[in-house]
């Protein structure tokens, strides 16, 4: 049985700090926004390289309370792309305005930059490029287009904590970033966790009441908020791994080159990185014609792999009374065939060759 994405392994290797942290808060008798969640923003932020960070219940919340924060609602538009997780776009959906999708580079995975212009309009507030896989997007191309026209930048970077493009992470780039704690992420909390990165001190402030019911100070509501917020038995565990965190990215790095390495000669497309670029490798992505067929028979295997994404946002089910169809070939063309493999910085070597060695006789 190979594992997906190792996260008893994970545990294993630093439980007794984890078992700490968690004790710490727990003798505390504080659970909600004190030391810790002060501390990891601190501490994030000093990674990530911007002024503020604020965490938030998840993902999802960072992208729905960032969208909120900028105001962008009914009768606006929101660049990006389908080929990603549900949340990048819902995102857009539940603030009331309007994803428009680009197709995607069939290399990268992420936004072409080169088809964002032509769908710029009056009514485009935004472009929200997906760091998918833990690859960065091709940011300059994205800040000189949004430069130009006058529009935000969301920097979905929800798969890629601690990627770099050109020497900057990801994140960092943009008017503001989010990333997910989700447990299996790069860096993953044990249950929900997210977090909103910028260097803006006003938006920093509008996502700090918005997280917490509205509220500059205890119950005095200047708008409407919602409860999202990391708690502090999340951002005590988080610290812990945020030490890891490079040394865990360059253990997921190092296996994809080994995976590159020995699918040199077999007819599967492997992932490229880009010149300017940091992959962390969030997920490995290999593309194959006969995907299906090569899953089921790693899976007869014990080899557990996954497809990221079989459904195309813009197909989904739940999103098929916006009109929002529109013509991604290369989005619809590589869902066939991408297959994500086992990755995670605890896989061994001679599981990798397990790996590639089931794959070459199945096909
Ligand atoms: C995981 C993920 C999210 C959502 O994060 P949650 O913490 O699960 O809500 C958003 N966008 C992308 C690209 C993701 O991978």
């Amino acid at each position: 049985m190979i594992d997906f994405a190792g996260l008893k392994q994970q545990h294993e290797a630093i439980s007794e700090e984890i078992e700490q942290a968690i004790s710490r808060v727990l003798k505390s008798g504080w659970f909600i926004l004190g030391e810790e969640i002060d501390c990891f923003e601190n501490e994030f932020s000093d990674y990530i390289g911007t002024k503020y960070s604020i965490g938030v219940n998840s993902g999802s919340d960072a992208l729905l309370l960032v969208l909120k924060a900028l105001q962008i609602g009914q009768g606006d538009e929101v660049i990006t792309v389908s080929h990603t997780f549900i949340s990048s776009v819902d995102s857009i959906i539940r603030n009331g305005a309007k994803p428009v999708f680009i197709d995607i580079e069939p290399d990268t995975f992420c936004i072409d930059t080169t088809k964002i212009e032509q769908k710029i309009t009056k009514r485009t507030k935004a472009i929200l490029p997906v760091h998918i896989y833990g690859q960065p997007v091709n940011m300059d191309s994205v800040m000189e287009i949004a430069k130009k026209n006058n529009i935000y930048v969301i920097e979905d970077a929800c798969q890629a904590h601690g990627a770099k493009f050109c020497g900057k992470r990801v994140g960092s780039i943009g008017d503001i970033g989010c990333f997910s704690f989700y447990p299996a992420k790069n860096l993953g909390a044990y249950g929900d966790g997210g977090m909103v990165t910028t260097n803006n001190p006003e938006l920093a402030q509008k996502i700090q009441m918005l997280r917490n019911y509205g509220q500059p100070k205890k119950y005095e509501h200047n708008f409407v908020g919602v409860n999202s917020r990391l708690d502090e038995i999340q951002a005590a565990c988080l610290r812990v791994k945020l030490k890891y965190l490079d040394k865990w990215n360059q253990n997921r790095r190092d296996i994809a080159s080994l995976y590159n390495k020995f699918f040199k000669d077999i007819p599967i497309i492997t992932p490229s990185e880009m010149k300017f670029a940091e992959h962390v490798y969030h997920l490995y992505v290999i593309r194959s014609g006969q995907r299906d067929s090569l899953q089921k028979k790693l899976s007869e295997k014990k080899i557990h792999t996954q497809i990221h994404y079989p459904i195309p946002v813009h197909k989904q089910k739940a999103y098929q009374e916006l009109g929002l169809d529109a013509a991604l070939p290369v989005t619809e063309q590589i869902c066939k065939e991408i297959l994500s493999l086992p990755m995670h910085p605890f896989l061994k070597e001679e599981d990798i060759h397990t790996i590639v060695e089931a794959i070459e006789s199945s096909l």
